[in-house]
């Protein structure tokens, strides 16, 4: 595909990234492989909009891939983070700003007793699934197919048909052992898991799955689901974690707990909790939480944990979200989808936005998608052409069909005009595209 447009200036600092960092990037879908053309390279973000190195701005729908909540360099979350860092930027001891942030999050989410910090969403699900195996002497793991729990060796293990199929590695480095203690079941199929539990039983040590998946594009879990995963750990002597570092302080107040009130036995989150910065944590139960290092014997240590900056960015953007702040994303959410719904179907592109709260994507395609392998199906190379029109006309999407995207707070009229203004170019684009 050609590109009528150019960002010289990203393209040499990819050309130089690509020399001392492997794919020129720090994280896979940044490098836009699934999109093609120029990653581009930004260099600072104001509210809804970011800057490229060329000089471009962008209303951006990525948001981080959702901890900006409040949009970029929100002015309370800076002037936290500028005294935070005035004191110091890391003491190896306990301070008052991690505990601060604990107790926001027990008093925000119910079934959160006990929380422990850690620095990223993929050190948060390793934990958690740790410390299920731990507590229940059990050794695996169910997940589902197109759930992404972070880069943790035994949760990317995606592969496998059928019901209760063992995992294969996804990935060179993943040993078959390490992968074949996750048992990897299509989403939103309780029969499958009712099956695995028949097929392994006393072995299973939790269930883990995205409270509502973000990342095979927006897959909200079916009426019953997550109550049914709960139902069938509870009757198995399994635990039920609910994977939050999307959803959680995003979706609502209380995440997506605050969305379906199914109680987990533990739950990850990430992101928003951040406030831009490496903070992430698991927490849930107190008789499971327990058996954590230095209350018991399941270890689990970091350097960095509750770092006094990351801490104290996280629970400024916490307190800023009230009721009012998720009133605002969830309507600029709904504003958009009618939007993109309403300029697709004006040139005849087969699509669903498919939305969970202000969470929300688009699929090209007019079939129901319930779990990754309808996501799959969809006509990716729409979604392509679609995205680089966006890109022109100065709108960042997730360069993928496969990803949630994200709004703020700082989202207003003049960011969504801008959105407006460049659908219909967009969908003419996806109407024209070709396999
Ligand atoms: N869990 C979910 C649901 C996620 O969406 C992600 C990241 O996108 C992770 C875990 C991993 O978090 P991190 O990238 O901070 O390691």
């Amino acid at each position: 595909m050609a590109y009528s447009y150019e960002a010289p200036v990203s393209q040499s600092l990819f050309d130089r990234a690509s020399v001392v960092t492997p794919g020129g990037v720090n994280s896979p879908v940044r490098a836009f492989r699934a999109v093609g053309g120029t990653p581009r390279f930004m260099v600072s973000g104001t509210g809804p909009y970011l800057t490229d190195a060329d000089g471009r701005e962008y209303v951006d729908l990525v948001c981080s891939w959702g901890p900006m909540i409040l949009g970029h360099s929100h002015p309370e979350v800076i002037a936290a983070v500028q005294e935070a860092v005035s004191r110091g930027t890391s003491f190896g001891t306990p301070g008052e700003g991690e505990v601060a942030l604990a107790e926001e999050i027990v008093a925000r989410i119910e079934p959160v007793e006990q929380v422990r910090l850690v620095s990223s969403g993929t050190e948060a699900t390793m934990s958690a699934i740790r410390l299920a195996r731990g507590f229940t002497g059990r050794a695996k793991v169910v997940k589902f197919a197109g759930c992404y729990h972070g880069h943790v060796d035994a949760l990317l293990a995606a592969a496998g048909s059928g019901v209760a199929t063992f995992g294969l590695p996804d990935t060179p480095g993943v040993t078959g052992a390490t992968a074949g203690d996750t048992v990897v079941l299509p989403y939103n199929d309780l029969d499958a898991v009712r099956a695995a539990f028949a097929a392994h039983p006393g072995e299973i040590a939790c269930v883990i799955t995205e409270a509502s998946p973000g990342n095979m594009g927006v897959v909200p879990p079916a009426d019953g689901f997550n109550a049914g995963l709960k139902e069938l750990c509870a009757a198995n002597g399994a635990l039920y974690i609910s994977d939050e570092v999307m959803t959680g302080f995003r979706t609502s107040k209380a995440g997506w707990y605050g969305v379906d009130g199914v109680r987990p036995d533990l739950m990850t989150f990430g992101k928003v909790m951040g406030g831009g910065f490496p903070a992430a944590a698991f927490g849930g139960r107190g008789d499971v939480m327990a058996h954590l290092a230095p209350a018991g014997p399941v270890y689990q240590a970091g350097t960095l944990s509750g770092n006094p900056v990351a801490t104290a960015a996280g629970l400024a953007q916490l307190r800023l979200l009230d009721d009012a702040a998720y009133a605002k994303i969830d309507a600029v959410s709904a504003e958009l989808r009618s939007l993109v719904g309403e300029a697709l179907a004006k040139e005849g592109v087969a699509h669903t936005v498919s939305a969970a709260s202000n969470m929300f994507s688009v699929f090209f395609t007019d079939q129901p998608v319930r779990n990754y392998e309808d996501a799959k199906k969809q006509d990716v190379f729409r979604f392509t052409a679609f995205f680089h029109s966006m890109l022109e006309q100065g709108v960042y999407l997730p360069p993928s069909a496969f990803e949630s995207w994200f709004v703020s707070t700082a989202h207003d009229e003049r960011a969504v005009e801008r959105v407006a203004a460049a659908l219909p170019a967009a969908a003419r684009s996806a109407a024209e595209a070709t396999a």
